[in-house]
């Protein structure tokens, strides 16, 4: 079987992906053994293709923080060989071997049975980019969000989470505001659903004011950093920012409380890598149910595993745009 390993010069600390044949007996030790059919590229990826950013614990390292395929073998009684699986989080792809070869091994805990519907390859262009959409639109639904409340707001809307979130949110009968800093990409994000585009530069002047006019009635925040501290101070009284990413920054810029106290709006933190298994299926069944599949094909990128060396350097410099599904088997 072929994996992508990256290995790591114990003398001069320097890391190499490259593809490789590996036997199952090199698999680490788990309950269920997966015939991985499709993986993808997350920024998190990134990182683990290249020097590991802190998040690889040993090498030799096989990266992949999801993946989706066939139960193969388990010993483990909610698993039979034939099942669909799809895996994301639980730092699979960082502490533990992940997608990015032909099979995995893996705790039961981690996966999830993929819901009718969507099938192995959707399931990747999906992700745990649109997976992470998904929960963030679940927690603005859960504090109050509803079609009609005004238009809600997607910040690097042409990346990964914000292609799913944009699209989801147009088909639930929201409008949606997508902001790109690609300004090339204003087309693609109207085909997925936007009814707005606004420009990043709109939004990334740091200004003194402590509240700017009312504009969005929700914000699914991939970005951070000072485009997050403007945001903030333009939502509506009550609403909500589900915060998932942090691809322009981890500080927050600006007069910060104000948008709290004096508007009451929440700012809610999504992780997904730790999810209960009842959240995640909760979610897969939702992106089965609301995601249109004909506008979750026009974000895809298909790849190989020999792509992923340029795509993990691509993906770091924001340059990749929606998703990048990788056929392992092709
Ligand atoms: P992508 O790289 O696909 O998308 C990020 C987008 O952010 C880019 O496409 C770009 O969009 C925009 N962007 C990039 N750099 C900047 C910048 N300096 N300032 C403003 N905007 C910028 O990544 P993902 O969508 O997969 O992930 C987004 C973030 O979410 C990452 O930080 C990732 O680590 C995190 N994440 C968190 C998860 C969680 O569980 N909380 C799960 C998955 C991801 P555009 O060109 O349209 O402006």
């Amino acid at each position: 079987m072929k994996a992508l390993l990256v290995r790591k010069d114990e003398e001069s600390g320097k890391t190499s992906a490259a593809v490789e044949d590996l036997t199952e007996a090199d698999l680490p030790e788990a309950e269920v053994t997966v015939a991985v059919e499709y993986s993808t590229v997350n920024y998190k990826d990134g990182l683990c293709i290249g020097p590991g950013g802190g998040l690889v614990r040993k090498y030799p390292h096989v990266p992949g923080i999801d993946f989706a395929g066939t139960v193969e073998e388990s010993s483990d009684d909610r698993y039979k060989p034939g099942d669909k699986v799809v895996l994301t989080g639980w730092r699979v792809g960082e502490a533990h071997w992940g997608g990015y070869s032909q099979k995995a091994r893996v705790r039961a805990d981690w996966l999830v049975p993929l819901p009718d519907g969507i099938d192995t390859r959707q399931a990747m262009a999906v992700g745990t980019a649109g997976l992470t959409a998904m929960l963030a639109i679940m927690a603005l639904e859960d504090h109050g969000l509803a079609p009609g409340h005004g238009p809600v707001l997607v910040t690097g809307a042409a990346g990964g989470v914000g292609s799913v979130a944009t699209a989801i949110l147009a088909n639930l009968g929201h409008e949606v505001a997508a902001v790109t800093g690609r300004p090339d990409q204003g087309a693609y994000l109207q085909e997925l659903g936007a009814t707005q585009i606004v420009p990043r530069d709109e939004l990334t002047e740091v200004t003194r004011k402590p509240l700017e006019s009312e504009m969005w009635a929700g914000c699914v925040d991939a970005v951070a950093g000072a485009m997050l501290g403007r945001v903030l101070k333009q939502m509506k009284y009550g609403s909500s920012v589900a915060a998932i990413g942090l691809a322009g920054g981890a500080a927050i810029e600006g007069a910060l409380i104000t948008p709290f106290i004096l508007r009451g709006v929440n700012l809610l933190g999504i992780d997904s890598v730790m999810q209960p298994y009842e959240n995640r299926l909760r979610a897969w069944e939702r992106i089965a149910r609301d995601l249109p599949m004909d506008k979750l094909e026009a974000m895809v990128q298909p790849a190989t595993l020999s792509d992923l060396p340029g795509l993990g350097r691509d993906i770091l410099k924001g340059q990749v745009k929606g998703r990048v599904v990788v056929d392992v088997n092709a």
